[in-house]
Protein backbone atom coordinates (compact mmCIF):
# COMPACT_ATOMS: atom_id res chain seq x y z
CA UNK A 1 0.00 0.00 0.00
CA UNK A 2 0.74 3.35 -1.03
CA UNK A 3 2.23 5.61 2.33
CA UNK A 4 2.00 9.23 0.74
CA UNK A 5 -0.85 10.29 -1.09
CA UNK A 6 -1.26 13.67 -3.31
CA UNK A 7 -4.63 15.10 -3.86
CA UNK A 8 -4.56 17.22 -6.63
CA UNK A 9 -7.65 19.47 -5.81
CA UNK A 10 -9.61 21.54 -3.08
CA UNK A 11 -12.46 21.92 -1.37
CA UNK A 12 -14.67 19.15 0.09
CA UNK A 13 -13.57 16.39 -1.92
CA UNK A 14 -9.55 16.65 -1.34
CA UNK A 15 -11.11 16.42 2.23
CA UNK A 16 -13.11 13.37 1.47
CA UNK A 17 -9.77 11.89 -0.27
CA UNK A 18 -7.98 13.05 2.85
CA UNK A 19 -10.11 11.00 4.93
CA UNK A 20 -10.03 7.97 3.07
CA UNK A 21 -6.26 8.21 3.46
CA UNK A 22 -5.97 8.78 7.03
CA UNK A 23 -8.45 5.30 7.64
CA UNK A 24 -5.84 3.79 5.88
CA UNK A 25 -2.81 4.97 7.15
CA UNK A 26 -1.65 6.80 4.45
CA UNK A 27 -0.34 10.19 4.68
CA UNK A 28 -1.46 13.29 2.69
CA UNK A 29 0.12 16.24 0.86
CA UNK A 30 -2.27 18.74 -0.07
CA UNK A 31 -1.56 21.48 -2.92
CA UNK A 32 -2.91 24.59 -2.89
CA UNK A 33 -2.90 28.21 -4.58
CA UNK A 34 -2.21 31.15 -2.91
CA UNK A 35 -5.95 31.55 -2.71
CA UNK A 36 -6.50 28.79 -1.08
CA UNK A 37 -3.44 29.09 2.49
CA UNK A 38 -5.98 28.97 4.98
CA UNK A 39 -8.29 26.28 3.26
CA UNK A 40 -9.54 23.50 5.32
CA UNK A 41 -7.84 20.74 2.90
CA UNK A 42 -4.22 22.55 3.40
CA UNK A 43 -4.99 22.54 7.39
CA UNK A 44 -5.77 18.99 7.91
CA UNK A 45 -3.42 17.33 5.52
CA UNK A 46 0.01 15.86 7.08
CA UNK A 47 1.84 18.51 4.10
CA UNK A 48 1.19 21.14 1.94
CA UNK A 49 3.05 22.25 -1.24
CA UNK A 50 2.23 26.17 -2.75
CA UNK A 51 1.36 25.79 -6.37
CA UNK A 52 0.75 28.85 -7.92
CA UNK A 53 -1.85 31.94 -7.97
CA UNK A 54 -5.02 31.82 -8.12
CA UNK A 55 -6.26 31.05 -11.67
CA UNK A 56 -6.74 27.83 -11.61
CA UNK A 57 -4.63 27.04 -14.83
CA UNK A 58 -1.44 28.43 -12.91
CA UNK A 59 -1.94 26.36 -10.09
CA UNK A 60 -4.49 23.08 -9.56
CA UNK A 61 -4.38 22.70 -13.58
CA UNK A 62 -0.44 23.07 -13.72
CA UNK A 63 1.05 19.98 -14.77
CA UNK A 64 4.30 20.32 -13.71
CA UNK A 65 3.89 22.24 -10.66
CA UNK A 66 1.68 19.42 -9.32
CA UNK A 67 4.56 16.97 -10.66
CA UNK A 68 7.08 18.96 -8.50
CA UNK A 69 5.05 18.85 -5.42
CA UNK A 70 5.13 15.23 -5.54
CA UNK A 71 8.85 14.75 -5.67
CA UNK A 72 9.74 17.53 -3.50
CA UNK A 73 7.12 15.37 -1.03
CA UNK A 74 8.29 12.12 -1.82
CA UNK A 75 4.26 11.18 -2.44
CA UNK A 76 4.09 7.71 -4.44
CA UNK A 77 -0.04 8.38 -6.23
CA UNK A 78 -1.82 11.14 -6.96
CA UNK A 79 -5.66 11.09 -6.53
CA UNK A 80 -7.40 14.03 -8.78
CA UNK A 81 -10.90 14.40 -7.15
CA UNK A 82 -13.23 15.13 -9.50
CA UNK A 83 -13.00 18.04 -12.10
CA UNK A 84 -9.64 19.85 -12.57
CA UNK A 85 -7.05 17.12 -13.88
CA UNK A 86 -8.87 14.15 -13.40
CA UNK A 87 -9.88 13.33 -16.47
CA UNK A 88 -7.28 14.42 -18.97
CA UNK A 89 -5.29 11.41 -20.38
CA UNK A 90 -2.56 13.46 -20.93
CA UNK A 91 -1.81 14.14 -17.53
CA UNK A 92 -2.49 10.52 -16.11
CA UNK A 93 0.64 9.82 -18.79
CA UNK A 94 2.73 12.14 -17.30
CA UNK A 95 2.56 11.42 -14.10
CA UNK A 96 3.02 7.70 -14.51
CA UNK A 97 6.01 8.56 -16.72
CA UNK A 98 7.20 9.99 -13.36
CA UNK A 99 7.49 6.89 -11.97
CA UNK A 100 3.79 8.15 -9.70
CA UNK A 101 0.71 6.13 -9.48
CA UNK A 102 -2.59 7.85 -10.57
CA UNK A 103 -5.12 6.74 -8.61
CA UNK A 104 -7.96 6.42 -11.14
CA UNK A 105 -8.37 4.58 -15.04
CA UNK A 106 -5.66 4.20 -17.40
CA UNK A 107 -4.84 6.90 -20.06
CA UNK A 108 -5.97 4.59 -22.58
CA UNK A 109 -9.40 4.55 -20.68
CA UNK A 110 -9.97 8.31 -20.37
CA UNK A 111 -9.33 9.24 -24.15
CA UNK A 112 -11.96 6.61 -25.07
CA UNK A 113 -14.41 8.14 -23.18
CA UNK A 114 -13.34 11.22 -22.68
CA UNK A 115 -14.24 11.19 -26.63
CA UNK A 116 -18.29 11.06 -26.63
CA UNK A 117 -18.31 9.71 -30.16
CA UNK A 118 -15.73 7.18 -29.53
CA UNK A 119 -17.46 6.68 -26.46
CA UNK A 120 -21.06 5.86 -27.73
CA UNK A 121 -18.94 3.94 -30.69
CA UNK A 122 -17.30 1.60 -28.27
CA UNK A 123 -20.54 0.89 -25.80
CA UNK A 124 -22.25 0.48 -28.75
CA UNK A 125 -19.99 -2.50 -29.34
CA UNK A 126 -20.24 -3.65 -25.87
CA UNK A 127 -23.88 -4.29 -26.27
CA UNK A 128 -24.90 -0.85 -24.15
CA UNK A 129 -28.04 1.04 -25.45
CA UNK A 130 -27.56 4.03 -27.32
CA UNK A 131 -29.54 7.39 -28.33
CA UNK A 132 -30.33 7.21 -31.70
CA UNK A 133 -28.21 9.79 -33.53
CA UNK A 134 -25.33 10.47 -36.40
CA UNK A 135 -22.38 7.81 -36.61
CA UNK A 136 -20.06 9.90 -35.29
CA UNK A 137 -18.99 13.23 -36.10
CA UNK A 138 -21.07 16.01 -38.34
CA UNK A 139 -18.72 18.16 -40.24
CA UNK A 140 -21.39 20.39 -42.12
CA UNK A 141 -24.42 22.14 -41.56
CA UNK A 142 -25.80 20.31 -44.83
CA UNK A 143 -24.56 17.17 -43.07
CA UNK A 144 -26.58 17.86 -39.84
CA UNK A 145 -29.33 18.65 -42.45
CA UNK A 146 -29.50 15.70 -43.26
CA UNK A 147 -28.66 13.45 -40.32
CA UNK A 148 -31.16 15.23 -38.09
CA UNK A 149 -34.55 14.20 -40.98
CA UNK A 150 -32.94 10.97 -41.20
CA UNK A 151 -33.57 10.60 -36.87
CA UNK A 152 -36.39 13.03 -36.90
CA UNK A 153 -36.68 16.62 -34.60
CA UNK A 154 -36.14 17.49 -32.18
CA UNK A 155 -32.37 16.96 -32.19
CA UNK A 156 -29.62 17.98 -29.71
CA UNK A 157 -26.20 19.26 -31.12
CA UNK A 158 -23.79 18.10 -29.02
CA UNK A 159 -19.99 18.79 -28.56
CA UNK A 160 -17.45 15.46 -28.98
CA UNK A 161 -15.26 17.24 -26.37
CA UNK A 162 -18.27 18.21 -24.09
CA UNK A 163 -18.83 18.49 -20.84
CA UNK A 164 -20.41 20.66 -17.70
CA UNK A 165 -23.48 20.78 -20.03
CA UNK A 166 -21.47 23.49 -22.60
CA UNK A 167 -21.35 23.34 -26.27
CA UNK A 168 -24.93 21.51 -26.39
CA UNK A 169 -28.03 22.79 -27.97
CA UNK A 170 -31.61 21.85 -29.07
CA UNK A 171 -33.11 21.78 -32.36
CA UNK A 172 -36.70 21.58 -32.21
CA UNK A 173 -37.37 22.07 -35.94
CA UNK A 174 -35.35 21.97 -38.83
CA UNK A 175 -35.90 26.37 -38.47
CA UNK A 176 -33.60 25.99 -35.58
CA UNK A 177 -31.10 23.60 -37.30
CA UNK A 178 -28.55 26.51 -38.29
CA UNK A 179 -28.46 28.56 -35.37
CA UNK A 180 -28.05 25.23 -33.20
CA UNK A 181 -25.20 23.87 -35.10
CA UNK A 182 -23.42 27.23 -35.14
CA UNK A 183 -23.37 27.87 -31.63
CA UNK A 184 -22.52 24.81 -30.16
CA UNK A 185 -19.88 24.58 -32.38
CA UNK A 186 -19.03 28.14 -31.23
CA UNK A 187 -19.59 26.82 -27.57
CA UNK A 188 -17.38 23.81 -27.97
CA UNK A 189 -14.22 25.88 -29.84
CA UNK A 190 -14.53 28.43 -26.93
CA UNK A 191 -14.83 25.84 -23.78
CA UNK A 192 -12.77 23.14 -24.97
CA UNK A 193 -10.77 24.22 -28.07
CA UNK A 194 -12.20 21.69 -30.53
CA UNK A 195 -15.61 22.66 -32.73
CA UNK A 196 -16.41 18.89 -33.13
CA UNK A 197 -19.97 17.63 -32.85
CA UNK A 198 -22.23 15.08 -32.94
CA UNK A 199 -26.12 14.62 -33.33
CA UNK A 200 -28.92 13.03 -31.04
CA UNK A 201 -32.36 12.13 -30.99
CA UNK A 202 -33.31 14.57 -28.11
CA UNK A 203 -35.57 13.12 -25.64
CA UNK A 204 -38.15 15.29 -24.70
CA UNK A 205 -38.96 14.13 -20.82
CA UNK A 206 -36.42 11.54 -19.82
CA UNK A 207 -34.99 10.89 -16.22
CA UNK A 208 -30.93 11.15 -15.84
CA UNK A 209 -30.35 7.59 -14.29
CA UNK A 210 -26.25 7.09 -13.63
CA UNK A 211 -24.91 3.48 -12.97
CA UNK A 212 -21.55 3.56 -10.49
CA UNK A 213 -19.43 0.86 -11.37
CA UNK A 214 -16.04 -0.85 -10.69
CA UNK A 215 -13.34 -2.61 -12.22
CA UNK A 216 -10.43 -4.22 -10.83
CA UNK A 217 -8.17 -3.19 -14.24
CA UNK A 218 -7.85 -6.98 -14.81
CA UNK A 219 -10.88 -7.93 -16.32
CA UNK A 220 -13.31 -7.97 -12.91
CA UNK A 221 -16.23 -5.37 -12.69
CA UNK A 222 -19.22 -4.83 -10.10
CA UNK A 223 -21.98 -2.54 -10.45
CA UNK A 224 -23.35 -0.32 -6.86
CA UNK A 225 -26.46 0.27 -8.78
CA UNK A 226 -28.13 3.62 -9.93
CA UNK A 227 -28.28 7.40 -9.09
CA UNK A 228 -31.54 9.63 -9.99
CA UNK A 229 -29.48 13.14 -11.00
CA UNK A 230 -32.71 14.01 -13.15
CA UNK A 231 -32.54 17.61 -10.86
CA UNK A 232 -30.48 19.61 -13.06
CA UNK A 233 -30.40 23.50 -13.87
CA UNK A 234 -28.74 24.16 -17.32
CA UNK A 235 -27.51 20.21 -17.22
CA UNK A 236 -26.40 20.98 -13.77
CA UNK A 237 -27.29 18.57 -11.12
CA UNK A 238 -28.40 20.23 -8.30
CA UNK A 239 -30.18 17.01 -6.08
CA UNK A 240 -29.51 13.52 -6.46
CA UNK A 241 -31.17 10.12 -5.31
CA UNK A 242 -30.35 6.75 -4.62
CA UNK A 243 -32.37 4.16 -5.48
CA UNK A 244 -34.02 5.82 -8.01
CA UNK A 245 -37.73 6.41 -7.15
CA UNK A 246 -38.22 4.46 -10.68
CA UNK A 247 -36.04 1.64 -11.23
CA UNK A 248 -37.06 -1.54 -9.51
CA UNK A 249 -34.70 -4.34 -8.88
CA UNK A 250 -34.92 -5.97 -11.45
CA UNK A 251 -34.37 -3.24 -13.94
CA UNK A 252 -31.26 -2.73 -11.38
CA UNK A 253 -29.84 -5.67 -12.19
CA UNK A 254 -30.50 -6.13 -15.57
CA UNK A 255 -28.68 -2.38 -16.50
CA UNK A 256 -25.83 -3.21 -14.06
CA UNK A 257 -25.09 -6.67 -15.09
CA UNK A 258 -24.88 -4.33 -18.56
CA UNK A 259 -22.83 -1.62 -17.80
CA UNK A 260 -20.53 -4.03 -15.22
CA UNK A 261 -20.03 -6.68 -18.13
CA UNK A 262 -19.10 -3.53 -20.63
CA UNK A 263 -15.77 -2.86 -17.87
CA UNK A 264 -15.30 -5.51 -17.34
CA UNK A 265 -14.40 -6.44 -20.90
CA UNK A 266 -12.74 -3.51 -21.55
CA UNK A 267 -10.07 -4.01 -18.09
CA UNK A 268 -11.27 -1.02 -16.47
CA UNK A 269 -10.17 -0.14 -13.87
CA UNK A 270 -11.43 2.39 -10.76
CA UNK A 271 -14.65 3.79 -10.38
CA UNK A 272 -16.43 4.69 -13.44
CA UNK A 273 -20.28 6.03 -14.01
CA UNK A 274 -22.16 4.96 -16.78
CA UNK A 275 -24.89 7.75 -17.53
CA UNK A 276 -27.95 7.39 -18.83
CA UNK A 277 -31.87 9.11 -20.25
CA UNK A 278 -34.28 6.83 -19.39
CA UNK A 279 -37.49 7.15 -21.00
CA UNK A 280 -40.83 4.59 -20.86
CA UNK A 281 -39.08 1.68 -19.67
CA UNK A 282 -35.62 2.42 -21.94
CA UNK A 283 -32.37 3.18 -21.23
CA UNK A 284 -30.17 5.66 -23.66
CA UNK A 285 -26.05 5.74 -23.08
CA UNK A 286 -25.21 9.54 -22.98
CA UNK A 287 -21.34 9.33 -21.56
CA UNK A 288 -18.76 7.75 -19.41
CA UNK A 289 -17.35 9.95 -16.62
CA UNK A 290 -13.78 7.84 -15.69
CA UNK A 291 -13.74 9.26 -12.17
CA UNK A 292 -15.17 10.01 -8.95
CA UNK A 293 -18.70 11.55 -9.06
CA UNK A 294 -19.84 14.69 -7.02
CA UNK A 295 -22.94 12.36 -5.92
CA UNK A 296 -20.78 9.09 -5.13
CA UNK A 297 -21.89 9.30 -1.37
CA UNK A 298 -25.39 7.92 -2.09
CA UNK A 299 -24.28 4.93 -3.34
CA UNK A 300 -21.91 4.97 -0.43
CA UNK A 301 -24.82 5.09 1.88
CA UNK A 302 -26.60 2.60 0.37
CA UNK A 303 -24.23 0.32 -0.19
CA UNK A 304 -22.11 0.86 2.84
CA UNK A 305 -18.74 1.34 0.98
CA UNK A 306 -16.02 3.89 0.51
CA UNK A 307 -15.46 4.13 -3.05
CA UNK A 308 -12.35 6.36 -2.66
CA UNK A 309 -10.25 3.54 -0.32
CA UNK A 310 -11.67 1.37 -3.28
CA UNK A 311 -10.09 3.40 -5.12
CA UNK A 312 -6.81 3.29 -3.87
CA UNK A 313 -6.46 -0.21 -3.52
CA UNK A 314 -6.86 -0.90 -6.73
CA UNK A 315 -4.84 1.47 -7.66
CA UNK A 316 -2.24 -0.34 -5.36
CA UNK A 317 -2.55 -3.31 -7.14
CA UNK A 318 -4.61 -4.84 -4.67
CA UNK A 319 -7.99 -7.10 -5.25
CA UNK A 320 -11.74 -4.86 -4.44
CA UNK A 321 -12.75 -5.77 -1.49
CA UNK A 322 -16.16 -6.84 -2.50
CA UNK A 323 -17.63 -8.88 -5.24
CA UNK A 324 -21.09 -8.56 -6.72
CA UNK A 325 -22.92 -10.66 -4.44
CA UNK A 326 -21.77 -8.51 -1.59
CA UNK A 327 -23.40 -5.48 -2.77
CA UNK A 328 -26.67 -5.35 -1.80
CA UNK A 329 -28.37 -1.99 -1.29
CA UNK A 330 -29.80 -0.56 1.66
CA UNK A 331 -32.71 2.31 2.33
CA UNK A 332 -32.43 5.68 0.33
CA UNK A 333 -30.14 8.14 0.60
CA UNK A 334 -30.52 11.57 -1.10
CA UNK A 335 -27.82 14.93 -1.37
CA UNK A 336 -28.22 18.13 -1.94
CA UNK A 337 -25.18 20.30 -3.57
CA UNK A 338 -25.19 23.51 -1.18
CA UNK A 339 -24.10 26.30 -3.37
CA UNK A 340 -23.09 29.87 -2.31
CA UNK A 341 -24.91 31.38 -5.22
CA UNK A 342 -27.86 33.89 -4.22
CA UNK A 343 -31.09 32.72 -5.36
CA UNK A 344 -33.37 33.64 -7.43
CA UNK A 345 -30.58 33.80 -10.62
CA UNK A 346 -27.82 31.43 -8.91
CA UNK A 347 -25.58 34.54 -8.79
CA UNK A 348 -21.98 33.31 -7.05
CA UNK A 349 -21.84 34.90 -3.78
CA UNK A 350 -18.18 34.24 -2.44
CA UNK A 351 -16.86 36.24 0.67
CA UNK A 352 -16.51 35.33 4.30
CA UNK A 353 -18.35 33.02 6.19
CA UNK A 354 -18.98 34.11 9.95
CA UNK A 355 -20.80 31.65 11.68
CA UNK A 356 -21.07 27.89 10.23
CA UNK A 357 -23.00 25.07 11.77
CA UNK A 358 -22.98 21.44 9.72
CA UNK A 359 -26.17 19.50 11.02
CA UNK A 360 -25.67 16.09 12.62
CA UNK A 361 -27.18 13.28 13.85
CA UNK A 362 -28.15 9.59 12.61
CA UNK A 363 -27.83 9.45 9.03
CA UNK A 364 -26.34 12.79 7.98
CA UNK A 365 -23.28 13.51 6.56
CA UNK A 366 -21.95 16.50 5.75
CA UNK A 367 -19.40 16.99 3.38
CA UNK A 368 -17.81 20.50 3.20
CA UNK A 369 -14.18 22.40 3.63
CA UNK A 370 -15.86 25.50 5.12
CA UNK A 371 -15.65 27.19 8.61
CA UNK A 372 -16.26 30.36 10.19
CA UNK A 373 -13.81 32.82 9.15
CA UNK A 374 -13.47 31.18 6.36
CA UNK A 375 -13.31 33.31 3.47
CA UNK A 376 -14.81 31.78 -0.14
CA UNK A 377 -12.18 33.18 -2.66
CA UNK A 378 -13.91 33.74 -5.87
CA UNK A 379 -11.66 32.01 -8.17
CA UNK A 380 -13.21 28.39 -8.20
CA UNK A 381 -16.63 26.63 -8.46
CA UNK A 382 -19.25 27.65 -5.77
CA UNK A 383 -19.96 24.40 -4.29
CA UNK A 384 -19.61 25.01 -0.83
CA UNK A 385 -20.67 21.69 0.59
CA UNK A 386 -22.40 18.10 0.15
CA UNK A 387 -25.84 17.20 2.59
CA UNK A 388 -26.44 13.43 2.22
CA UNK A 389 -28.90 11.78 4.36
CA UNK A 390 -29.66 8.53 4.74
CA UNK A 391 -32.77 6.19 5.82
CA UNK A 392 -34.38 3.14 5.98
CA UNK A 393 -36.88 4.20 2.99
CA UNK A 394 -37.49 7.43 0.69
CA UNK A 395 -40.51 8.77 2.86
CA UNK A 396 -37.60 8.65 6.11
CA UNK A 397 -34.74 10.10 4.05
CA UNK A 398 -37.17 12.96 3.08
CA UNK A 399 -38.04 13.78 6.52
CA UNK A 400 -34.60 13.63 7.80
CA UNK A 401 -33.44 15.14 4.87
CA UNK A 402 -35.63 18.59 5.97
CA UNK A 403 -34.40 18.07 9.52
CA UNK A 404 -31.12 18.21 8.53
CA UNK A 405 -31.80 21.43 6.17
CA UNK A 406 -33.22 23.19 9.05
CA UNK A 407 -29.87 23.23 11.26
CA UNK A 408 -27.47 24.12 8.86
CA UNK A 409 -26.27 27.45 8.82
CA UNK A 410 -24.24 28.94 6.63
CA UNK A 411 -24.12 32.26 7.56
CA UNK A 412 -22.36 35.52 6.18
CA UNK A 413 -23.02 34.01 1.97
CA UNK A 414 -25.71 33.45 0.41
CA UNK A 415 -26.48 29.85 -0.49
CA UNK A 416 -29.04 27.60 -2.35
CA UNK A 417 -30.07 26.08 1.14
CA UNK A 418 -33.48 27.57 0.23
CA UNK A 419 -33.84 25.95 -2.81
CA UNK A 420 -33.86 22.35 -1.00
CA UNK A 421 -36.49 23.41 1.79
CA UNK A 422 -38.80 24.76 -1.36
CA UNK A 423 -38.44 21.25 -3.02
CA UNK A 424 -39.16 19.14 -0.08
CA UNK A 425 -42.54 20.89 -0.01
CA UNK A 426 -42.89 19.95 -3.46
CA UNK A 427 -45.85 17.35 -4.11
CA UNK A 428 -44.00 16.12 -7.54
CA UNK A 429 -40.34 15.92 -5.18
CA UNK A 430 -42.14 14.13 -2.64
CA UNK A 431 -43.85 11.71 -4.83
CA UNK A 432 -40.65 10.98 -6.64
CA UNK A 433 -42.42 12.83 -9.90
CA UNK A 434 -39.64 14.51 -12.18
CA UNK A 435 -37.73 14.58 -15.28
CA UNK A 436 -34.76 16.09 -16.31
CA UNK A 437 -36.72 19.32 -17.18
CA UNK A 438 -38.87 19.65 -13.60
CA UNK A 439 -36.65 21.69 -11.66
CA UNK A 440 -36.21 24.58 -14.47
CA UNK A 441 -39.97 24.57 -15.39
CA UNK A 442 -40.72 24.91 -11.19
CA UNK A 443 -38.14 27.77 -11.08
CA UNK A 444 -39.48 29.34 -13.75
CA UNK A 445 -42.91 29.06 -11.94
CA UNK A 446 -41.42 30.43 -8.63
CA UNK A 447 -40.19 33.48 -10.59
CA UNK A 448 -43.12 34.36 -12.43
P1 LIG B 1 -22.12 16.86 -20.14
O1 LIG B 1 -20.94 15.99 -20.39
O2 LIG B 1 -21.93 18.25 -20.65
O3 LIG B 1 -22.63 16.79 -18.75
P2 LIG B 1 -24.17 14.94 -21.04
O4 LIG B 1 -24.07 14.25 -22.34
O5 LIG B 1 -23.82 14.15 -19.81
O6 LIG B 1 -23.28 16.29 -21.10
O7 LIG B 1 -25.62 15.54 -20.86
C1 LIG B 1 -25.95 16.36 -19.75
C2 LIG B 1 -27.45 16.55 -19.65
O8 LIG B 1 -27.98 17.10 -20.86
C3 LIG B 1 -28.22 15.27 -19.44
O9 LIG B 1 -28.26 14.86 -18.09
C4 LIG B 1 -29.59 15.71 -19.97
O10 LIG B 1 -30.25 16.51 -19.01
C5 LIG B 1 -29.26 16.56 -21.16
N1 LIG B 1 -29.20 15.75 -22.42
C6 LIG B 1 -28.09 15.21 -22.98
N2 LIG B 1 -28.39 14.49 -24.10
C7 LIG B 1 -29.73 14.58 -24.27
C8 LIG B 1 -30.68 14.05 -25.25
N3 LIG B 1 -30.29 13.30 -26.28
N4 LIG B 1 -32.00 14.37 -25.08
C9 LIG B 1 -32.40 15.14 -24.05
N5 LIG B 1 -31.58 15.67 -23.12
C10 LIG B 1 -30.26 15.40 -23.20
Amino acid sequence: MFKKVLIANRGEIALRVHRACKEMGISTVAIHSTADSNAMHVRMADESVCIGPPPAAQSYLSVPNIIAACEITGAEAIHPGYGFLSENANFVQIVQDHGIAFIGPTAEHIRLMGDKITAKDTMRKLGVPCVPGSDGAVPTLDEARKVAAEIGYPVIVKATAGGGGRGMKLARTEADIEAAFQTARAEAKAAFGNDEVYLEKYLDAPRHIEIQVFGDGRGKAVHLGERDCSLQRRHQKVLEEAPSPVIDAKTRARIGEICADAVARIDYAGAGTIEFLYEKGEFYFIEMNTRLQVEHPVTEAIYDVDLVQEQIRVAAGLPMSFTQRDLVPSGHAIECRINAESLPDFRPSPGRINTYYAPGGLGVRMDSAIYGGYAIPPYYDSLIGKLIVHARNRELALARLRRALSELVVDGVATTTPLFHALLDEPDIQAGRYDIHWLEGFLAREES
